[in-house]
């Protein structure tokens, strides 16, 4: 098989050149960071799940009509996407108070906020993904006003979406992160869900424990986050087939006792 040309590597992913042109690989990684990269490790078996959540959330959110970068699974860790000019914003939405709003606030975690708040952040590492307004998206030209009501109407769908999606298997949808990008068709351009959709990028609580599923467990030390992640693919249906056997994910971790020539659950 031929080396294929990696394109980009980032925190938790990997960008390989596609099969066709106008379409990359997205690998997913174990690694994960935290606080601007500066704590650093790896959750075992988080690429697999979260390569496995992003195509179940991209899928059903396509469902509702909601453009996407998304294509295909190809297997455990990669999908095909299509490429796009990722456009240099993060796109937070807040239902309830946690991370960074606390702090700059001053408010408590789990703090019901007034009603739901978007976002932005500009995306730059070196810079430590700044919270920005509007104002300054439309005056560096990082989209167009157009563009930005195209992303805040979907992203508000988005969580409307996913809260709703969460709330059915007993979990809160806190906050969550979104990246988009731009498809150009000649001088026109639209805008499209890119990036993943995972607990690496959402906060997400257990509705009667409050216990939390998602990369707090890694950023505060908490431990148990590959059973957390693991929780949230099970809850979604994605660890088991449809006649209970265990799913592809789950047969993933089974394969190191197949290895040992111990027969499979079932
Ligand atoms: N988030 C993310 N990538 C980032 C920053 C934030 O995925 O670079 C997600 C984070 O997981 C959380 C939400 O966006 O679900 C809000 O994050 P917050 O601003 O509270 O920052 P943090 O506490 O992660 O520093």
């Amino acid at each position: 098989m031929s080396r294929r040309r990696q394109i980009y590597e980032g925190k938790a992913k990997i960008l390989y050149e596609g099969p066709e042109p106008g379409t990359l690989i997205q690998y997913f990684k174990d690694d994960a960071t935290a606080f601007n990269a500066q704590k650093k490790g790896t959750i075992n078996g988080k690429g697999v799940i979260n390569n496995r959540i992003s195509e179940h959330v991209f899928t059903r959110l396509s469902h509702i009509g909601i453009p996407t970068h998304f294509i295909r699974r190809l297997n455990m860790r990669e999908q095909l996407v299509r490429q796009c000019e990722i456009v240099p914003i993060e796109v937070v939405l807040r239902n309830v108070a946690a991370g960074s709003i606390c702090k700059r606030l001053g408010l408590e975690e789990g703090d019901p906020l007034p009603h739901t708040l978007i976002e932005y952040y500009y995306k730059d590492d070196a810079l430590g993904d700044p919270l920005i307004a509007e104002e300054h998206i439309a005056c560096f030209g990082w989209a167009s006003p157009e563009e930005m009501q195209d992303i805040s109407s979907m992203a508000i769908r988005i969580n409307d979406f996913m809260s709703g999606m969460f709330a059915a298997i007993d979990i809160r949808l806190v906050d969550f992160k979104l990246e988009f990008g731009r498809i150009w068709d000649g001088d026109f351009s639209r805008i499209i869900l890119a990036d993943e959709i995972s607990p690496d990028g959402c906060r997400l609580w257990d509705m009667k424990t409050g216990e939390k599923l998602d990369k707090d467990r890694f950023r505060r030390d908490l431990g148990g986050e590959e059973e957390a992640y693991q929780e949230v693919a099970r809850r979604l249906g994605l660890l088991e087939n449809a006649d209970g056997g265990p799913g592809e994910v789950l047969d993933m971790a089974n394969h190191r006792s197949r290895m040992r020539n111990t027969p499979p659950k079932k």
